[in-house]
């Protein structure tokens, strides 16, 4: 066991306290973690900031790496990811929802480096990414985190049309095999060679997806979106003023001047395959 309250020079913080809640930069802090499993931290660390366009950032949040208590993070061999600080950019992993590019990308390079990654899909997991490495690098059908990852990253990066629950099935392989295709990867997924291309390339058009700007049609769908999690009796009354807001004739005109095209997509994969 090693005590650091560094990664490759970026200070490692703890924002789980009163004075320094969830969400923010909290305090440095000492964090007890295995030696070998910091090796692999490092190496996913910088190649995750190598290719992400805001560059190294300046604070990382934990929630913990050694805690004392069963299961991996007993073993100082789990890493629980809560937020990441650049200069003038923030990631909070409970913000899935408006940042889900720059959110993805992270995470399809995590996952070359742990074979557990729990996301904001999987139950507990809203508030951080928890990664440890008690199972191999690679993909397996049954797995429901690796498959809501995978449904998650044909939906918000592929444009895909498909439900995210986690299943594997008939919709979800479709999806693989078209954006497979598109992509020049051999299938099946569950070859570890297949696979990890597949977390390199869509890490990176992820990334330069998150470079983007949004259009306010889908600042308007991350909207909707949050609207469809809140308690059913304040829904009905947001969602009806939502509704108002966008059937208004000047506002719906307005917003007919944007479209959801693709374009964007399919001349960000070239640029990333070619
Ligand atoms: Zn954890």
């Amino acid at each position: 066991m090693k005590t650091i309250n560094k990664i490759n020079g970026i200070p490692l913080h703890y924002a789980r306290l009163t004075n320094h809640p969830y969400g923010t930069r909290g305090m440095q802090r000492n964090f007890s973690v295995d030696e070998s499993f910091l090796i692999i931290l490092q190496k996913a660390f910088k190649e995750i900031f190598d290719n992400c366009p805001l560059g190294k950032p300046e604070v990382i949040t934990t929630a913990g790496i050694f805690v004392d208590k069963p299961g991996q993070h007993g073993h100082g061999t789990a890493f629980d990811l809560d937020a990441i600080f650049w200069g003038n950019d923030t990631l909070i992993t409970l913000n899935f929802v408006h940042q889900k590019e720059l959110y993805l990308g992270i995470e399809s390079f995590l996952r070359k480096h742990f074979g557990i990654v729990l996301n904001y899909f999987y139950p507990n997991h809203q508030d951080h990414w928890h990664v440890d490495t008690s199972v191999a690098v690679d993909y397996n059908t049954s797995s429901k985190s690796e498959t809501l990852y995978l449904q998650l990253v044909l939906k918000h990066i592929y444009e895909e049309n498909i439900l995210v629950d986690g299943f594997w099935g008939p919709q979800t392989s479709g999806g693989v095999s078209r954006v497979f295709a598109k992509l020049g990867i051999n299938t099946p997924i569950t070859t570890k060679v297949n696979y990890l291309k597949f977390l390199d390339l869509t890490g990176k058009i992820a990334f330069k997806l998150s470079d983007k700007s949004a259009t306010p049609l889908q600042l308007i769908d991350n909207l909707t979106e949050v609207i469809e999690d809140v308690p059913v009796q304040n829904r009905i009354a947001i969602r009806a003023a939502l509704n108002s807001f966008l059937d208004h004739n000047d506002t719906s005109t307005w917003l007919q001047q944007f479209t959801h095209d693709n374009q964007d997509l399919e001349s960000v994969i070239n640029s990333v395959i070619s």
